[in-house]
């Protein structure tokens, strides 16, 4: 239901679950973070209260200098902390607002490669998809933008990938998602709240825009893989 990301220099994790806390207004049942710990993907998740999460991120100490977030608001699957977000495999993390509607014939066809799943979400699939993408040769950029090709539904996503400490991919399409630059520093968020702590200005990514966040640039794409440019907003507002 929310998204958050961040790519810095500093430690990220406190960061993200503070982001999450100002997404807190949009509902949620459970909420995760996953960052890099020197290159490799790292999770925690936590059933229920964003207190639950801060107090297992304090308990479990999670470094690294870029991270995902999400709370997350159930539409498939019960909440529990395997069906909380991100969700990932060893190539990637994710984390997704919104429904992928076709989600039922993906996972059937990633069954029949020997797929297993973790979770009961429709999100899952989209881990899997990108997955594949990857091990065919496909760089990150391209094997999301394969994979959306293919999904049904009104979503956004936000990805993080192992051994990629400068990359972050986010998705629009048809739930919000806006990026905006600190100092020295790259974030994305389901809206100018999450972010206003970090940034003045957001740019909000249109329908069907991918945006790619590395150290010191962000390049946004529309649904054609054309480079665009997106109006700067003020942060601080909803989307
Ligand atoms: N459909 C996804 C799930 O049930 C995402 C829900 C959300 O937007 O939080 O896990």
């Amino acid at each position: 239901c929310g998204i958050v990301g961040i790519i810095s220099r500093k430690p990220v994790a406190d960061r993200l679950v503070d982001a999450l806390k100002r997404l807190e207004y949009r509902g949620y049942d459970s909420a995760g973070v996953a960052t890099l710990e020197n290159g490799r993907l790292t999770r925690r998740r936590a059933e229920g209260k964003l207190s639950n999460l801060a107090t297992l991120v304090g308990e479990q100490q999670l470094d690294g200098t870029i991270g995902i977030g999400h709370t997350r608001w159930a539409t498939h699957g019960v909440p529990s902390v395997a069906n909380a977000h991100p969700h990932a495999t060893k190539r990637l993390a994710l984390v997704h607002n919104g429904i992928i509607e076709n989600y039922r014939e993906l996972k059937a066809e990633l069954e029949t490669e020997g797929a297993v799943f973790e979770s009961q979400t429709d999100t899952e699939i989209v881990a899997h998809l990108v997955t594949r993408e990857l091990e065919r040769g496909l760089p990150p950029k391209e094997a999301v933008q394969v994979v959306l090709a293919r999904l049904e539904g009104a979503f956004s996503l936000a990805f993080l990938f192992d051994g990629e400490e400068e990359l972050l991919i986010g998705a629009r399409r048809g739930s919000p998602l806006a990026v905006g630059e600190g100092e020295g520093e790259m974030f994305l968020g389901s809206d100018g709240i999450a972010l206003s702590p970090f940034t003045d200005t957001v740019r909000y990514l249109e329908e069907g825009d991918l945006a790619v966040l590395e150290h010191g640039r962000i390049t946004i794409f529309d649904q054609h893989g054309a480079e665009v440019t997106r109006a700067v907003k003020r942060a601080g507002g909803k989307a």
